[in-house]
């Protein structure tokens, strides 16, 4: 039987299922919820070979009627260009208000699809499977939708909550390695903003949650109860949730840097850095020990991470350069940078008004 995590959220709370095997279900489970509704599919090449017969088949079981809309993989696929071809393809299969627009594939295909739910007839069904690590733990849960702009990433969207979300942990199977470790990095995430002992546990049991015995669910599960948690507490980010940003304000400023280029840098392994950096500042400032960042950076290279700029393949711009690229980043407000800093292994918190001076000479460190 799959867990079940909860996401609260007063009339639209919806259920997170965690489990192997679950696409087979698909069908009954979004049938059994949303019923006499037809469906969009999103997904992008690489999840359609792998995975696409299965869950269409299951969607068939479940008499959901199904319209395909395949897209090309990678970071560049959050465009406005891509975001019509969504709409156009949901409008063109005439699908109502009510019917369904369904996630299937990575963070990208949600948080596009999430978007062109969020927008068609102001707002229709929507259904994450994620079929990523990452997006099982961290951006299929939550609502935040939304596509990059060439003058950053994630700088247009909307808050759009799924009915359901689906997370199949055998489909994980087929993903590249790489993107099951960067997917890892925010899994470890949420032990480093306020789960120390489930950071610890990943410490003892990071080796059987890539092989995919129990303790993958397992680590699945504890995120997604992680990440409900917040978004229940904070849904529009006014407060706690902005926690999740550990790592990512140096994550957004690197992956810019390298211009969305995924054969240099994905987004997890801009977060793992961008973790490290944050400990490592955090120690720097003498907030936090440095035997902390030095757990981190060790646990990250252990299970074959990049850890530190330096692991980033090719020409990086200046530390100057970089410091642009964070104050361009959507969370500086009012000339403040505001960072998620951390006074030890899961004491993350928010810091606002953080010198840009400091984070300068930080990186002209540790560049
Ligand atoms: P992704 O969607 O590009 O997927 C990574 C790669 O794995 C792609 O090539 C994809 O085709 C492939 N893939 C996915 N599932 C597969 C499977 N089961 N088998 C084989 N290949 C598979 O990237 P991602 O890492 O999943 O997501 C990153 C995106 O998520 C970023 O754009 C980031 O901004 C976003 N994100 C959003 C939130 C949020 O709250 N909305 C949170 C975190 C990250
Ligand atoms: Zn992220």
């Amino acid at each position: 039987a799959p867990v079940v995590v909860e996401v609260g959220l007063g009339d639209r709370t919806y259920d997170i299922l965690i489990g192997s095997g679950l696409l087979a279900r698909a069908g009954a489970e979004i049938a059994r919820r949303l019923p006499g509704t037809r469906a969009a599919v999103v997904t992008d090449a690489n999840v359609a070979a792998a995975h696409l017969d299965a869950l269409k088949a299951s969607l068939e079981t479940g008499g959901i009627q199904t319209a395909v809309i395949t897209l090309p993989p990678g970071e560049k696929t959050k465009s406005f260009a891509h975001l019509e071809e969504v709409v156009d393809g949901v409008l063109a299969a005439k699908l109502e208000r009510g019917d369904i627009v369904i996630a299937f594939g990575g963070g990208v295909i949600g948080d596009l699809a999430g978007f062109a739910a969020g927008i068609v007839r102001r707002g229709m069904n929507f259904v994450q499977i994620p079929t990523s690590l990452l997006a099982q733990v961290d951006s299929s849960v939550g609502g935040k939708t939304g596509i990059n702009s060439p003058r950053g990433k994630n700088l247009v969207g909307v808050f759009h909550q799924p009915k359901l979300v689906l997370a199949d942990t055998g489909v994980l199977d087929t993903l590249p390695i790489r993107e099951f470790r960067a997917g890892y990095a925010e899994l470890a995430k949420y032990g480093l903003i306020d789960r120390p002992e489930f950071f610890a546990w990943l410490e003892k049991n990071w080796v059987q949650v890539f092989a995919g015995g129990p303790e993958r669910a397992q680590a699945i599960a504890e995120a997604c109860r992680a990440k409900a948690d917040v978004v229940a507490r904070d849904e529009f980010e006014t407060g706690d949730r902005a926690l999740l940003n550990l790592g990512h304000t140096f994550g957004h400023a690197l992956e810019a840097a390298t211009q969305y280029d995924g054969s240099r840098l994905v987004h997890g392994e801009g977060v793992a850095i961008g973790m490290a950096l944050a400990y490592r500042f955090s120690s720097r400032l003498n907030l936090a020990s440095p035997d902390d960042a030095a757990r981190v950076e060790a646990h990250l290279r252990a299970v074959g991470l990049p850890w530190r700029i330096a692991d980033i393949p090719g020409d990086l711009p200046d530390a100057e350069a970089l410091l642009a690229f964070i104050t361009q980043d959507k969370k500086v407000s009012r000339g403040a940078l505001t960072f998620i800093l951390t006074r030890g292994v899961g004491q993350a918190f928010i810091a606002k008004d953080v010198p840009a001076s400091e984070v300068l000479s930080f990186l002209r460190e540790n560049h």
